[in-house]
């Protein structure tokens, strides 16, 4: 992929000032920061292409070279400054910020090292739900454990890094001493620490308090689909970013109506007269009843379909149907009268299904259905 132009990216004149230059840099900076863009792979890439931009610009040597050669000119560059190019990473990228925006980001303070902002975890949580809730769309209040900064925990600098965040190692190399810088695991990069404990907290002054959090729900979830409330899960210390609270949705079985997608499934048993001489039947729906009507004839296994009397799809318009399945009811307990009139019917000379009925299955008259 060509590389875009590096005043086309930070949206400058070719003619700007170096003022003007930092100005638009720190503008995309902001806006594309990780911290802000959490799992943006767009925006990373358009964080880490500013970067490069205002590397080279921001330098009047390596920006003369690429006015003159392009990107070609950069990477002849020996020695070219920041690890070379299209290699920024992010690190690198972040101990640019100390000169943009007057020393650490989102913390304040000197050193120009990047601080941290902590991040508290994600929580998960199931929740139940009637079909009748599925096919509306609800509003749950549940009750979550979550890590809150406990009232009067107070921070200080952390000793280890001096509140930079970052410790340096020196390392010996075949090229000579090397500094590279890392994380500081004492503060997690933070910069801070917890000053005095308050009762019941844990090293980050974090403790556990019970909080009501509200739930949408749309219409049309299913079974084991999971929901991402932005900013509902544990806190995180010093102003960090609030994790996700994770809803699982657990669909409690209908009782007669059987679920498959958007499309609902209900089993209906009619008796041998019904179907033989037609009748009117009901069937249940998500709310209320429906009428069907049960033609003379009409064969076992039969289905017919109610359009729109499903669930609604969760990801785009419309509903689904709710098939009727008929099925042709067989008594187990006869009486005397019964059993002298269906003994009488069997030896009526045409009373034999025919072999045409049993040609389409099961499935041919679903796919018939949809046709
Ligand atoms: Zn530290």
């Amino acid at each position: 992929m060509a590389k875009r132009d590096f005043y086309e990216i930070l949206g400058v004149d070719r003619k700007a000032s170096e003022g003007e230059i930092k100005k638009a840099y720190r503008k995309l900076a902001l806006k594309y920061h990780p911290d802000k863009n959490p799992d943006d792979k767009d925006a990373e890439e358009r964080f880490k292409e500013a970067a490069e931009a205002y590397e080279v610009l921001s330098d009047s040597q390596k920006r003369a070279q690429y006015d003159r050669f392009g990107h070609d000119g950069m990477r002849g560059a020996a020695g070219g400054g920041a690890g070379g190019f299209g290699g920024m990473n992010m690190d690198d990228i972040f101990s640019q910020f100390g000169d943009i925006f007057g020393g650490g980001f989102g913390g304040g303070g000197g050193g120009g090292g990047r601080r941290r902002r902590m991040k508290g975890s994600n929580l998960r949580i199931k929740v139940k739900l009637t079909l009748e809730e599925i096919a509306n769309g609800t509003t749950k209040k549940v009750k979550v454990f979550k890590q809150v900064q406990a009232k009067g925990a107070e921070y200080s600098e952390c000793t280890t890094c001096h509140g930079t965040g970052q410790v340096r190692r020196v390392t010996n190399t075949i090229l000579g001493q090397m500094q590279t810088a890392t994380t500081c695991n004492a503060c997690q990069g933070s910069g801070q620490r917890l000053k005095s404990r308050p009762s019941g907290s844990d090293e980050w002054g974090m403790v556990r308090e019970e909080a009501v959090v509200e739930i949408n729900i749309p219409g049309g979830v299913e079974d084991g689909m999971q929901l991402s409330v932005r900013g509902e899960g544990n806190g995180a210390p010093m102003g960090g970013v609030p994790g996700d609270l994770l809803v699982v949705i657990e669909e409690i079985p209908h009782e007669t109506l059987k679920r498959n997608g958007k499309n609902l499934h209900y089993d209906l048993y009619v008796n041998f007269a019904d179907v033989a001489l037609g009748a009117e039947a009901e069937v249940p729906l998500i709310s209320g009843r429906a009428k069907i009507k049960v033609e003379p004839g009409t064969q076992s296994g039969k289905l017919v379909r109610l359009r729109g009397k499903g669930l609604p799809a969760v990801d785009s318009y419309g509903k689904g149907d709710l098939l009727v399945n008929i099925n042709v009811w067989t008594p187990q307990k006869l009486t005397d009268e019964e059993r002298k009139a269906l003994e009488k019917l069997r030896s009526a000379a045409n009373f034999q299904p025919e072999a045409e009925h049993n040609e389409r299955g099961f499935f041919d008259k679903v796919r018939d259905l949809f046709q």
